[in-house]
């Protein structure tokens, strides 16, 4: 889109700044019962009634969180809503309004733009969550977001990252380290591109890590399942990072340690082969990876037959005594520290 003649574009000066907001917010629409008024005034209004409110930011900056030449805009829209989606979800939140706050340089036309909240605008449907507002100002150069989500859950069921027990078990949504070989297709592929544009690749066979990448889902299925299931998680982590140093915070946060197995670890056969293929081990993408958007949780050893053969739930390992510390026990069961940054750290 960027590489379109500038004379087909509309520069953002044409609009003036309340003209852009319009412009760019006219096709949203209000789904949740809990917003009285939306954007337009100086402060949205939002109603909760008996509910507790969740509340959470993430900021997205280009050149450190994403890359304009392999991320669509429309995906970066999508992804910076989703994102913050899941942290509400890690609480055992249903989300309901998002902000969207922006700094643009005037190298991005409204074009631009409105492939950005297009995305934004996607992702709101898809979630059932209200734009409510937001700030926009000039940045000298770069795009620079941040979302910050709103949610509700009910009073006391609210899951934190302090509540794990020894002897609870350790459970992981969905699969691995999909996301961060999705990356590595994509800066491969970009290398490849700059020393001949006339490649194009053919992502086919790399399209669910791909798409792990530029569109991930926050696990709006999970909190619902664990109500239907009757199962509070007793405690909760969305995994952005990757598995290790998510599973650190559960551990220092609740005080206890924990041993999590190598072989439990789920992996898409995809991952699988693009690590073979880029002769990465799978074990450290998923431990070190991140940008899964999974779900990390802790159940009481009684829950376990209430998530059994649930496909989209994995037994991972389970919590200790603190002084036991966090261990990964391998396929040949050596037991190993675990580290937040995992990449050549385990010797
Ligand atoms: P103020 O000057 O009081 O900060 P603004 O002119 O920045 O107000 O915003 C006017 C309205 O537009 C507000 O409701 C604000 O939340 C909303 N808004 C501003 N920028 C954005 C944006 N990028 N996305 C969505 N809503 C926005
Ligand atoms: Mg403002």
């Amino acid at each position: 889109m960027l590489e379109a003649k500038d004379s087909e574009k509309t520069p953002l000066e044409k609009l003036g700044e309340f003209g852009l907001i319009d412009h760019l917010t006219q096709v949203f629409t209000l789904k949740q019962p809990s917003t009285e008024f939306g954007i337009g005034d100086d402060a949205a209004v939002l109603k909760f009634k008996d509910k507790n409110v969740l509340v959470s930011t993430d900021q997205l900056l280009e050149g450190i969180h994403f890359d304009l030449s392999y991320m669509p805009l429309k995906h970066l829209g999508y992804k910076a809503v989703v994102v913050n989606l899941s942290d509400i979800y890690a609480m055992n939140g249903i989300p309901t309004q998002v902000t969207v706050s922006m700094a643009v340089s005037n190298r991005f036309p409204l074009e631009a733009l409105e492939e950005l909240y297009s995305g934004i605008q996607l992702a709101c449907e898809m979630y059932q969550v209200d734009l409510v507002g937001g700030d926009t100002t000039s940045s000298d150069r770069g795009l620079y977001l941040s979302v910050t989500a709103i949610g509700q859950v009910e009073e006391n069921e609210s899951v934190y990252r302090n509540g794990a027990q020894p002897n609870d078990l350790l459970v992981v949504t969905g699969d691995l380290g999909g996301a961060y070989m999705g990356l590595q297709v994509l800066q491969r592929e970009k290398e490849v591109f700059k020393v001949n544009p006339n490649n194009q690749p053919d992502l086919e066979p790399y399209s669910y890590i791909v798409e792990r990448q530029l569109k991930p889902e926050a696990r709006k299925d999970i909190v619902s399942l664990l109500k239907e299931l009757d199962v509070t998680p007793t405690a909760m982590i969305d995994i952005s990072d990757g598995l290790s140093s998510e599973i650190l915070h559960l551990c220092s946060k609740s005080k206890v340690g924990c041993m999590l197995y190598e072989d439990k670890i789920p992996l898409d056969p995809t991952v699988i082969s693009a690590c073979e293929e880029f002769k990465l081990d799978s074990t450290m993408v998923a431990l070190s990876g991140g940008e899964d958007y999974e779900l990390l949780f802790t159940i009481k050893q009684e829950d376990f037959p209430k998530i059994k053969g649930n496909p989209n739930l994995t037994v991972v390992g389970h919590m200790t005594e603190a002084d036991r510390g966090a261990h990964l026990i391998t396929r040949n069961e050596q037991s190993i520290p675990l580290k937040a940054q995992g990449w050549n750290s385990f010797g």
